[in-house]
């Protein structure tokens, strides 16, 4: 008997089989422990007598959780990103080196001229733009769920693009 699972193996069943110990009915294509010299299966979880063979149970079932919690896993170490960061940023960006420059060439006027007169336009788009990405942003998220994933600001690598939001679905 202790000789039965000496050169046991975890491994993807090609048939069907029945645990030798708990009689329990394995599927082909499940993960269960097999040993060659008699033939015999058994689930991750049934131990056989001998101790030996139990270092080889706890690393399958060990191996089965990560297979189990690998998709949920995956799924929540990507960071969805915020809808119109980079946007925000830029206006943010503008509008207090703005703000600085003014301050600096006009120390004794500039938080007046600051006060009466307001951002170019083309920071303005910035924070506009920034708005309306927050705003369908928030109208994507509503949709996503179990099969629809939804991610925002999403740098393009090697350039300084950004993909404003991404949708994967099945
Ligand atoms: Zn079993």
């Amino acid at each position: 008997m202790d000789g039965d699972w000496a050169d046991a193996k975890v491994m993807l069943l090609r048939y069907a089989g029945r645990c030798r110990i708990c009689g329990a009915e394995l599927l082909a294509g499940s993960t269960a422990v097999y040993t060659r010299e008699s033939r015999a299966v058994r689930c991750f979880t049934c131990a056989p007598d001998d101790p030996s063979p139990v270092a080889i149970t706890s690393v399958a079932v060990g191996v089965a959780t990560v297979a189990a919690q690998m998709s949920t896993a995956t799924a929540a170490e990507v960071i969805a990103g915020v809808a119109g960061a980079s946007a925000r940023r830029e206006h943010d960006r503008r509008s207090q080196g703005r703000e600085r420059r003014i301050r600096q060439s006009q120390p004794m006027w500039g938080g007046l001229i600051l006060a009466l007169t307001d951002d170019p336009q083309t920071t303005k788009a910035w924070a506009v733009g920034a708005e309306e990405e927050e705003r369908l942003g928030r109208r994507l998220d509503n949709l996503a769920g179990e099969n629809i994933r939804v991610l925002h600001d999403r740098r393009i690598p090697r350039t300084r693009a950004n993909l404003d939001h991404i949708v994967v679905a099945p």
